[in-house]
């Protein structure tokens, strides 16, 4: 849910013995093919002839699985219909109607860690968005530090 095109960030996490980096980021704007696979729109959207003609079908994040040791697409929205920046009254309904439900009787405290569980495609391993303390899979020995953060 949001007002307007969101913004591709992520993360880099490096570890603290060998200096392997694995970068997570999330809000990646996507559209489908005629083949119907998942296409990544340039970013920022502004600039995306595609987000502009085709829409932006949803978003997903990409996720690391540290037993394949290789980022996965997690796709975290997906809309019946694409969306254009010109769909902004559209959302606003939406979020009207989100505040109404919030607002009758559902408990409305700020959950500031949004679950995220998501398995791995391939091996069915755990998906993680933050690595902070994690493992490296690399030397088996360092755990994986939070490093740069980055907004398109
Ligand atoms: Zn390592
Ligand atoms: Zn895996």
């Amino acid at each position: 849910m949001g007002f307007g095109y969101r913004c591709a960030s992520g993360t880099r996490y490096k570890c603290n013995v060998c200096g392997y980096m694995v970068e997570t980021s999330e809000n990646w704007a996507f559209y489908r093919n005629v083949k119907g696979r998942i296409k990544t729109h340039m970013q920022p959207l502004c600039l995306s002839q595609w987000a502009m003609e085709a829409g932006v079908k949803g978003y997903y994040q990409s996720a690391y699985c540290p037993a394949c040791d290789r980022l996965r697409k997690v796709i975290t929205d997906e809309y019946e219909t694409p969306r254009f920046e010109s769909d902004k009254h559209k959302w606003f309904d939406e979020f009207v109607a989100l505040i109404k439900k919030l607002c009758n009787g559902e408990p409305s405290e700020p959950s500031v860690e949004r679950s995220f569980e998501h398995t791995c495609p391939a091996c069915g391993g755990k998906l993680y968005e933050h690595l902070d303390k994690l493992s490296c899979p690399r030397c088996k020995k360092g755990l994986f530090k939070m490093g740069d953060h980055w907004v398109c």
